[in-house]
């Protein structure tokens, strides 16, 4: 293509989620919150990447905007070439029905009471225009991958909260989008059923190669995925790296300082106490290594 040259340059050209500077604020009449403040993250195809954060910096928001069910007020967000800021409504349909799945928080808002699991996951297919039968196989391989074949004529309040998630991400599945976004998919469960629905994610993400991003409150999930973003104040603020482990045994985890593409790192509080940190630091380039210090002491 002609323009491929120019393509190449641009900020996660070969990423599948792309967030750039990444702006939403929420406007009362009396108050303005940013929700966002400039988040910037990349991932990659068949990533299954949780992303961490206390309550309120901004994770549900950056998860609703990546759905398509939110539009962020400023920046770019591109997910799988679609470009989500700049989405006609007809666009965007067809974006929420075959692109991304999303798996909301309340399992309830996620199912039908009076709708059968088999009945609930034919309804995204038989909306995209696939036929019966097609739409019958694939509901099949998908509870029968995920583990649920037992609940195929059940309603939700006959399964369990685990069963019900897992159902959901069926749901989310069923037009095999290429990026599965789920809301806090356990945050309603036992650990045990916990334990089911990581496993059933982790199974989309390898049998169908599906990206998976889990927004979730819990810092003990970076155990169950490779990479874990941490989100603080609308912004990505560090990254837990975790090696494959041999069977059985868990792979080593490894925390990084994410740096924006101005250069910006934060510095974690307990750094910045330690050393009595405010605003003004010195910065000094060593031959491996950057150093920073207190601005206090040696002023001249
Ligand atoms: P998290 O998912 O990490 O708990 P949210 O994305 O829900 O965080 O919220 C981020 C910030 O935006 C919070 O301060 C929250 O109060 C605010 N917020 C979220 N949704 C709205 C809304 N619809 N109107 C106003 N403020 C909102």
């Amino acid at each position: 293509m002609a323009h491929g040259g120019a393509r190449a340059q641009e900020f996660g050209h070969d990423a599948v989620i792309v967030c750039d500077n990444l702006l939403r604020v929420y406007q009362t009449d009396t108050v303005e919150v940013q929700a966002l403040q400039g988040l910037d993250l990349l991932v990659h195809d068949r990533e299954m990447v949780a992303i961490v954060g206390a309550s309120g910096s901004g994770k549900s928001t950056l998860l609703q905007v990546l759905a398509g069910v939110d539009a962020a007020t400023a920046g770019r967000a591109r997910v799988a070439g679609h470009d989500l800021l700049g989405m006609t409504r007809r666009e965007r349909v067809h974006y929420r029905r075959h692109v991304v799945g999303f798996v909301r928080q309340q399992s309830s808002r996620n199912l039908v009471p009076y709708l059968t699991a088999a009945q609930v996951v034919d309804l995204p297919q038989s909306f995209a225009g696939v036929p019966r039968r097609e739409r019958r196989q694939r509901t099949e391989e998908l509870f029968e991958t995920l583990g649920v074949q037992h609940c195929t004529d059940l309603k939700p309040h006959q399964m369990s909260g685990g069963e019900q998630q897992r159902v959901a991400i069926c749901v989310a599945l069923a037009n095999r989008p290429q990026v599965l976004l789920t809301d806090e998919p356990t945050g309603e469960l036992d650990s045990a059923s916990a334990q089911e629905v990581f496993a059933a994610l982790r199974t989309a993400n390898r049998e169908w190669g599906t990206t998976v991003v889990i927004v979730t409150h819990d810092a003990g999930v970076s155990g169950q995925v490779a990479r874990t973003v941490a989100i603080r104040d609308g912004r990505t603020s560090s990254e837990v790296l975790r090696s494959d482990g041999a069977e059985g045994v868990p792979g080593i985890a490894e925390e990084f300082a994410v740096m924006d593409r101005a250069g910006r790192v934060q510095v974690p509080r307990e750094f910045r106490e330690a050393l009595a940190l405010t605003h003004r630091v010195r910065l000094a380039l060593t031959e491996d290594s950057i150093e920073i210090r207190s601005d206090r002491g040696g002023e001249r």
